[in-house]
């Protein structure tokens, strides 16, 4: 995965606001299946370590709405970096 990933994925500051706008998040009201979340295990993936069946899982669980691109208060591009993940997944480089 491209590393220049991680220099957008480290700015988050934990505000939450892409919370509301995940339908995703907001079918489980849980916090592992938000876009937040989902960076998280991102990060995870670029420091070495795969995503367990569960990580996995709320990756494939994103639908790439984009719907949280545009609330994210340190413009992330959240989608951007999911799709990504994704095809890594798809296609382990
Ligand atoms: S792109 Fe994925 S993480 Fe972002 S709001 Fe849509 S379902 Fe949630
Ligand atoms: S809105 Fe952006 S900065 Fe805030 S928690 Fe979500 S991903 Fe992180």
């Amino acid at each position: 995965m491209d590393e220049s990933i991680r220099d957008e994925i480290i700015r988050c500051g934990a505000c939450r606001m892409c919370f509301d706008v995940c339908h995703s998040y907001q079918l489980y009201l849980d916090e592992r299946f938000s876009p937040m979340y989902r960076l998280l295990i991102i990060r995870k993936m670029l420091d070495g370590t795969p995503p367990d069946k569960m990580a996995r899982r709320i990756l494939e669980d994103c639908t790439l709405c984009e719907g949280c691109d545009g609330i994210c208060t340190e413009q992330i591009p959240i989608t951007e970096a999911i799709r990504t993940a994704l095809e890594e997944l798809k296609n382990p480089q």
